[in-house]
């Protein structure tokens, strides 16, 4: 196999603070020498573990590159115990052209892994992180919404991975961030996902979904940046004591998941879509959830979306447009967090 031919402009070893780019050449009709720049900090000082935070994996998710930009430019080595790498535009690509796949290669990066160093600009980020940072990074972080498609109660989620110590440690950086809910979840849809590779390689991986559709309100931003600072916080790498929900005056986080296909609930037919509960409210078995509305037959009843179960509407669709089969809603049950391991 060919060796990865993405680059760093700056040591990924060194101790202080550096801003640069990983860069791979390519071509386009335009650009006969061109290069993909992704940027890239890292911030180090003094020994402790390595965290690795990234964002921008799908592109049409903004409040991590926000968040990881505004950390770039904050935080000074003096603030770190141990090293910060950061990487706000996974997909730089899709990141500039507000897309979930990259316009380059039609490729889904969360799809993507472990990678290849010979395939596609994709592929080929999928393999430098597989094979160059991931190795480097004891906590892993990688932040995302449910993109304009979908609208998420802004939460942080995980898998319940089978290493009990890894997940414990696990469950402790996800209660970190100090959400509402905190979120188990199952790959409904492809494998290839960036957490199950950094998983497998036995990292802490804290993954979140913050909020999705185009509007991002100011409260999702702040939870963003607001637990991502206090991860860090939790595991010693970033100065200052990390806070509870206890301390902020909050109720402890919900534990929910969704772990059968029958709780994400698909689209039967295309129409207009009508939601009919507000995201993070508690629906019965066989409650609409919303319905289906048909501009081309004003005549029919619209067609109901149930839930399957009792539990909270963690995860709905944003667009009102919607086709066969796409994902509308998303129910998940409540999780007594004692048997979390
Ligand atoms: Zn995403």
């Amino acid at each position: 196999m060919s060796a990865n031919p993405i680059y760093s402009t700056i040591p990924l070893d060194a101790l202080g603070k550096q801003l640069g780019h990983l860069g791979v050449p390519y071509s386009h009709n335009l650009g006969g020498w061109a290069n993909l720049q992704m940027p890239i900090a890292v911030i180090a000082n003094g020994k402790g573990p390595t965290a690795l935070v990234m964002a921008g994996n799908h592109g049409d998710e903004y409040p991590g590159p926000i968040a990881i930009l505004k950390l770039m430019r904050s935080i000074a080595p003096e603030q770190v115990r141990g090293r910060i790498i950061l990487l706000p535009a996974l997909n730089v690509f899709a990141v500039r052209a507000a897309t979930r796949l990259s316009p380059w290669d039609g490729k889904n990066l969360n799809r993507s892994f472990p990678g290849k160093p010979d395939g596609t600009l994709t592929e080929q980020v999928a393999h430098y992180l597989t094979t160059t940072l991931f190795p480097m990074a004891d906590i892993v972080i990688d932040m995302h919404t449910g993109g304009r498609s979908t609208d998420f109660y802004p939460c942080a989620h995980m898998h319940l991975v089978p290493d009990l110590a890894q997940r414990r440690a696990m469950i402790a950086g996800t209660l970190a961030w100090n959400g509402d809910f905190a979120f188990l979840y199952t790959d409904i849809a492809g494998t290839g996902l960036l957490p199950v590779e950094a998983e497998s390689q036995g990292k802490i991986v804290i993954t979140t979904e913050m909020g999705g559709s185009e509007n991002v309100t100011a409260a999702v931003h702040r939870l963003t940046q607001s637990g991502l600072s206090n991860v860090l916080r939790h595991f010693g790498i970033l100065q200052g004591k990390a806070v509870s929900r206890a301390d902020l005056g909050l109720s402890p986080t919900r534990w929910v998941q969704a772990l059968d296909r029958e709780d994400y609930r698909f689209a039967p037919e295309s129409g207009l879509y009508e939601n009919l509960v507000t995201l993070g409210e508690n629906v019965k078995r066989g409650q609409p959830v919303g319905q289906i509305h048909f501009l081309e037959r004003p005549d029919r009843d619209p067609v109901e979306v149930v839930a399957n179960r009792e539990g909270v509407l963690i995860a709905t669709r944003a667009p009102t447009v919607v086709g066969q089969g796409d994902c509308v809603a998303c129910i998940a049950s409540e999780v007594d967090p004692r048997v979390l391991g």
